[in-house]
């Protein structure tokens, strides 16, 4: 998989196909950003203080409990929240993990959407792609979520949701070594028809 500027400067991804993981992305992402770095310590719009939800996966707190021994609970209950779209983010309004000094305290377990993040202007194939990984990320978390609400298992809390419960969810998960194509098929009813289609071909 690469990353590309296409023939209208978008960024692009290209020589995708149904092996590939979400650490695939993120690693052709990093080795474009090497190739052509963002301007971050001129810039003045410190994209994390900037007024949008940080939306969470499920990987970052796996990671997140590994690296501070809390219980997964308490975790929960301090740092996420559900917005008002149901998306779990942050809870806190300005990242918790901004030092003042500008620089991210967790740098090494920052969430995907943290990872994923360029200001590049990206195209829609780009876009498509990179809001199913993150709606799959955010659905293995919230079936986490609900979990421990409802005092009710993973299988359960997926069932309620609404997922296809017989396919292997990677909950536990402490790195991003997710195919992308076969957790497309378990997310899809919260894929529309288009979406689908379409990530389908991406992916061929
Ligand atoms: S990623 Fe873009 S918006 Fe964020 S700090 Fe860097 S240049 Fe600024
Ligand atoms: S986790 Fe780190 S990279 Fe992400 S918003 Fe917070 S400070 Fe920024």
């Amino acid at each position: 998989m690469e990353l590309f500027f296409d023939e209208k400067n978008q960024l692009g991804v290209k020589n995708i196909n149904r092996t590939h993981t979400i650490k695939d992305f993120l690693t052709a992402n990093q080795k474009f950003l090497q190739q052509h770095p963002l301007s971050c310590f001129e810039c003045e719009n410190n994209c994390c203080l900037c007024d949008w939800d940080i939306e969470l996966d499920h990987v970052f707190v796996n990671r997140y409990q590994k690296k501070t021994g809390l219980p997964k609970s308490e975790i929960y209950k301090k740092y996420i929240k559900l917005n008002r779209l149901k998306k779990p983010v942050f809870a806190a309004e300005t990242c918790e993990f901004l030092h003042s000094s500008g620089f991210c305290e967790i740098y090494a377990i920052r969430p995907f959407i943290c990872r994923g993040f360029t200001c590049y202007d990206e195209n829609a194939s780009y876009t498509l792609l990179q809001n199913i990984i993150l709606r799959i990320l955010n659905n293995i978390l919230k079936i986490q979520l609900l979990s421990f609400k409802k005092e009710i298992s993973y299988f359960r809390a997926a069932e309620k949701m609404g997922f296809d419960v017989f396919r292997e969810v990677p909950y536990a998960n402490v790195n991003y070594d997710i195919n992308i194509y076969q957790q497309i098929d378990l997310f899809s009813s919260y894929i529309t028809e288009y979406e689908h289609k379409k990530l389908k071909k991406i992916l061929e």
